[in-house]
């Protein structure tokens, strides 16, 4: 077997057989295909798609590509969250540790960021020390002890993932339901979920613009999960305007942290209960929504929750003196509120092009393996439907680069759009 043969094949349109796609994912894991050629295959997926049986080889081919767990022994049954991508979402930040302080072991790899999409590991570095590198041993090890990780792919779990997903970033090969669906549900059935929320994320912000291609998704990744005998539950969730208030890294660890406490923006709050509900909901923790999202409030008021993020940041080396003062985290050296140009009603805030602006202050990647800057991106002060008057603030840019400033600073004000009209808000979940 040949890896341009299997290239040609997805390029002319054909399907790929379960023997060519294993080849493929086996040859670019141990290095022996190299990045150009594991591009020009992920754009020729992204150009003519894959069957349902090419999706689901593909997905067992790369979880397959390491280690697979089984944590039954160990805490019984795992349930895992994973979204699929936004700006301003830093919802695991907040929701693992709720989930894993009312009772519920929470074991999530997660990802870096993706495109114009910010990435839970990356906020993470934010805590110095933080170690997102875990191995399986010491997976299984930390979920026992205090029931809750969060690292990323290792060479042990998923190593097919982090290198695909990798080079997506840097390849526009992100925005495809077959590379995307494969890489969340490889890594959900690595690491070992018995069950899991999907957070479908749908709008300007999300690989998903349409609510079709949304349900598309959603509905492939519940067929994975129904073969590999996961229970799966999808939450298609707004991504038209960023989720909060924060987009950057440090900047969302700290709304993170202020949401732990009770504080920060109302919809990341309210996105924080609905998903910790269903996550309880679904492990038997609760006997329904409504009493999950009571259980969630619970351990957020009475310092749980807080108390387990601090857990977890302890048990993965992080500097635990930045989460108890966060303004000790990396901040930017260009600090400016930039001010509404009119009054008016706030009709459109792109979440895609707030989140372009922050890859370009540095918050995200250009190329495959650049360092990320911690400290730059922006506060968004309003949603869809505020009211705004003129010379109010309108969002903060925090910068590092005075040469860039400006126009990435005009861009994030055009993705803003003010009406003279009322404007309804935008719902925080579609189905
Ligand atoms: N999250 C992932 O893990 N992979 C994707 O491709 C998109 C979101």
């Amino acid at each position: 077997m040949r890896a341009v043969d299997i290239i040609i094949r997805k390029r002319d349109k054909g399907e790929l057989t379960r023997e060519e796609i294993r080849y493929f994912v086996k040859g670019f894991t141990v290095g022996d295909i190299p990045d150009y050629q594991v591009s020009a295959w992920a754009m020729a997926i992204l150009l003519n798609g894959m069957t349902a049986q090419e999706v689901t080889d593909l997905t067992l081919a790369m979880a397959e590509s390491g280690e697979t767990l089984d944590l039954s022994g160990i805490v019984g049954y795992v349930v895992d969250k994973h979204s699929t991508g936004g700006v301003g979402d830093k919802t695991s930040l907040l929701v693992l540790p709720i989930v894993a302080a009312c009772g519920l072991p929470v074991a999530k790899m997660s990802g870096r960021g993706l495109g114009f999409t910010g990435g839970t590991l990356d906020k993470l570095e934010s805590i110095p020390g933080y170690r997102v590198d875990l191995s399986t041993a010491e997976f299984e090890s930390q979920l026992k002890e205090i029931g809750i990780v969060l690292t990323g792919q290792s060479k042990d779990l998923a190593p097919a993932d982090a290198k695909l997903y990798a080079l997506r970033d840097v390849t526009g090969t992100v925005p495809c339901i077959p590379l995307i669906a494969s890489s969340i549900m490889c890594k959900k059935i690595a690491s070992g979920a018995h069950a899991m929320v999907l957070d479908v994320k749908m709008g300007y912000g999300a690989f998903m613009q349409t609510l079709e291609s949304a349900r598309q998704l959603a509905e492939t990744m519940i067929s994975i999960g129904e073969l590999a005998g996961r229970e799966v539950v999808t939450i298609i969730s707004d991504m038209n305007q960023p989720l909060g208030e924060a987009v950057g890294n440090a900047l969302e660890v700290r709304e993170a942290i202020d949401a732990l406490h009770g504080g920060g923006p109302a919809d990341f709050r309210e996105h924080g209960l609905r998903m910790s509900a269903e996550m309880l909901a679904l492990g038997k923790k609760a006997k329904d929504l409504a009493e999950g999202r009571a259980l969630a409030k619970k351990v957020i008021a009475d310092g749980r929750a807080f108390a387990k993020f601090r857990q977890l940041i302890r048990a993965q080396a992080g500097d635990v003196s930045y989460v108890d003062d966060p303004d000790k985290m990396a901040k930017a050296s260009l600090v400016e509120v930039v001010p509404a140009p009119k009054s008016g009603w706030i009709q459109k805030i792109h979440a895609g092009e707030v989140g372009e602006a922050a890859v370009t202050l540095g918050a995200g990647r250009a190329r495959k393996g650049d360092p990320v800057d911690h400290a730059v991106g922006f506060m968004i002060h309003h949603k869809v439907g505020d009211r705004v008057e003129a010379g109010q603030p309108l969002f903060t840019i925090h910068a590092n680069n005075a040469a860039i400033q400006p126009e990435v600073q005009a861009r994030v004000a055009a993705a803003h759009v003010i009406s003279d009209a009322p404007v309804s808000p935008l719902p925080l979940f579609y189905e």
